[in-house]
């Protein structure tokens, strides 16, 4: 479980998050959705460390992580525009946590066949990123994050720079790596489509609010106000 209990952050006298209160539960595929500037990425961020919170408690597990650097949050992070190591093949980007960590070498070997499998990419282990599509890439990030095994996925916007028909490929490949590795897993989008089509829970964000919590489908059986109706309401 991850709680979110009490966070605010402001930028001068702009509140991004304005006392947001959120549990994402173990295993779960927990979206956070809204528009522009709602405080989706501010709340992934603070979630992964990667910003301060003025007040508020973040807990990962039964750890309170507020205080705790990124690093040793153990939690997995993809963005979209994924910094991958330009002079590193498939197989050395995936592998490159655990071998830090310096585990056994079949182990390492083990895990990241294991992983380049689920994520479809056993045949382009020894290419360089540059020599990937921009999917292929995103994947490879997917399965990089995973490879030590971290408590929790942070994913922002990960499919955000590529077309219609490969984000909708992508969904289907994090999908089956959610059921295979069950990672509990937080997915930043203000794509309504994706998140309805992927997540198994969707907090709705409007100005650093969360305006609902729910079920895709309860969500858009009952939603609590006229905001989370029509932002549902606009997929394509
Ligand atoms: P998007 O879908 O465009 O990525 P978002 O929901 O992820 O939007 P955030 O990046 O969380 O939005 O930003 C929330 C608000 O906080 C925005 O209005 C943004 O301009 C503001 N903000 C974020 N970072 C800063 C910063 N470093 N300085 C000032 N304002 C900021
Ligand atoms: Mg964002």
């Amino acid at each position: 479980m991850i709680t979110v209990t009490g966070a605010n952050k402001r930028y001068g006298s702009f509140a991004a998050l304005d006392d947001v209160s959120l549990d994402i539960p173990d295993g779960s595929l927990t979206a956070l959705l809204g528009p522009s500037g709602s405080g989706k990425s501010t709340l992934l961020r603070s979630i992964a460390g990667l910003e301060t919170l003025d007040s508020g408690v973040v807990r990962i597990g039964d750890r309170e992580v507020t205080d705790v650097p990124p690093q040793k949050r153990d939690i997995g992070f993809v963005f979209q525009h994924y910094a991958a190591f330009k002079h590193m093949t498939v197989r050395d980007n995936v592998a490159f946590g655990l071998k830090i960590r310096k585990r056994p070498k079949r182990e390492i070997a083990a895990r990241v066949d294991e992983l380049l499998g689920i994520v479809g990419l056993d045949g382009f282990q020894h290419r360089y990123p540059a020599q990937l599509s921009g999917g292929q890439r995103q994947r490879m990030a997917l399965a990089r994050a995973l490879a030590v095994d971290p408590q929790v996925l942070l994913l922002d916007e990960p499919f955000g720079a590529l077309d219609a028909k490969v984000r909708a490929d992508l969904r289907t490949w994090l999908r089956r790596l959610h059921e295979e590795v069950h990672v509990t897993t937080v997915l930043v989008t203000h794509d309504q489509e994706e998140a309805l089509d992927v997540a198994d829970r969707i907090a709705v964000l409007n100005k650093g609010r969360i305006e609902q919590v729910g079920a895709p489908a309860e969500l858009y059986d009952r939603p609590a106000n006229e905001f989370v109706m029509s932002f549902l309401g606009s997929v394509a």
